[in-house]
């Protein structure tokens, strides 16, 4: 069967960016071998341009597709970086661990709506924190290449609950 709506889609990827400095193609995220990436098609859990290339695939296909950040995750903007007080950073004694409060970091927080969302240290200055809560691939073109290891149709279950239940389609409690 080829790639469709609710399809249980199992898929090996590779996924590469380019290097801001040099524009050299770096490998980001892999499916572990043996152990592909299973998930129900077309629930909004992947990122659009993701599903774009492999609705109507089959079984044994394999693409080579490059996303550019509105159809993956987002453009890059400058007002999602935000100086944070340093004091939310430091523990019931007044310290700040800067083994984990460093430039790199992700870290997860919440904003004053109480959604969760991570954002990446910059710097830590004095007594704030520079802080980017934009993605991390936000703002950059997405190259895939995957190839499709197997296409089921959808259990009930796996419809009533809006997700795969791996590549099996067991049953599970939730
Ligand atoms: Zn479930």
């Amino acid at each position: 069967m080829t790639i469709e709506d609710k399809s249980v889609v199992a898929v090996n990827y590779q996924l590469h960016v380019k290097d801001e400095e040099n524009g050299i193609e770096r490998l980001k995220d892999k499916s572990k071998p043996g152990d592909p990436l299973v998930f129900m098609f077309g629930m909004g859990g992947m990122i659009k341009g993701f599903e774009d290339n492999l609705l109507g695939k089959k079984q044994g296909d394999k693409v080579d597709f490059w996303i550019a950040p509105a159809d993956g995750y987002g453009e890059y903007y400058d007002d999602d970086i935000a100086e944070i007080p340093l004091d939310i950073f430091k523990d019931k004694s007044g310290k700040v661990d800067t083994n984990w409060l460093k430039p790199g970091a992700v870290i997860p927080m919440q904003n004053n709506e109480g959604h969760s969302l991570r954002g990446t240290v910059k710097e830590v200055k004095g007594d704030t924190v520079l802080m980017d809560f934009n993605h991390e691939l936000a703002g950059k073109d997405l190259h895939f290449t995957v190839e499709v290891v197997g296409v089921r149709a959808s259990t009930i279950e796996e419809i009533a609950h809006g997700h795969a239940h791996g590549w099996e389609g067991g049953h599970h409690h939730h």
